[in-house]
């Protein structure tokens, strides 16, 4: 059932990183993830602030979606964001269903925290080749490295080598220390040539700018699958 592989999944993720572990909400708790079954699998990145949801419906049935998605409610985004992505996949954007095509954006340097890892083709970030494939047939993304594979997230069953190191440094789990995040540049946020992933909402009377997009490694974010 749907609870044994949340349960699975929750369990792996505690036995792999010592200092991660999920509880049951008491009443005290204000800020949690409440898992719920709406369309598809999707989660928020990162800590929202209150009830959080996460949706998990009958596709989501393998441990390994289910991980990838706690791993977003933890604070990751997908590893084909990475900043330096293109110097391991080609996105073929023309094969992704149109209204998919914000899970493969990528990420500028300063707005992600690659926490000293490498990009890593096995992490439980990591979409398999046909995710979001228009036709189910055609590839979304390729490795430019020979031989190398890539599994769907749905064959994957435990986070990467690297996935564990990177969370123990996001959360300074064993003495570990969390880089920084790069520097943004100087001409950030001038509000003319960068937006810095700001929209304006054009609410009637009120020009209100609202942060789209969050940091990696960072604990905000917004809603992927
Ligand atoms: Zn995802």
């Amino acid at each position: 059932s749907i609870r044994d592989d949340i349960m699975r999944a929750m369990e792996t993720i505690q036995n792999q990183i010592k200092c991660i572990k999920f509880k049951q909400r008491d009443p005290e708790t204000r800020d949690y993830a409440f898992l719920t079954k709406k369309t598809g699998c999707w989660s928020f990145v990162g800590r929202q602030g209150g009830s959080q949801q996460v949706s998990l419906d009958s596709t989501c049935f393998a441990v390994g979606v289910i991980i990838h998605e706690l791993i977003h409610v933890i604070g990751f985004w997908h590893e084909h964001s990475r900043s330096d992505r293109d110097e391991y996949i080609q996105i073929l954007w023309e094969n992704i269903i149109e209204d998919q095509k914000s899970n493969f954006q990528k990420f500028d340097i300063w707005d992600n925290n690659l926490l000293g890892e490498t990009f890593d083709y096995d992490s439980i970030m990591m979409y398999g080749l046909y995710t979001f494939s228009k036709d189910g047939a055609s590839q979304t993304m390729k490795a430019i490295q020979e031989n190398v594979t890539i599994l769907p997230v749905s064959s994957k069953v435990q986070l990467s080598d690297s996935d564990i190191r990177r969370i123990k440094k996001l959360y300074e789990c064993d003495g570990m220390i969390r880089p920084p995040v790069p520097d943004v540049p100087p001409t950030k946020c001038d509000f003319e040539l960068d937006y810095c992933h700001m929209s304006n909402q054009m609410d009637p009377g009120l020009a209100l700018w609202k942060r789209i997009r969050g940091r990696m490694g960072s604990l905000k974010g917004d809603h992927t699958t």
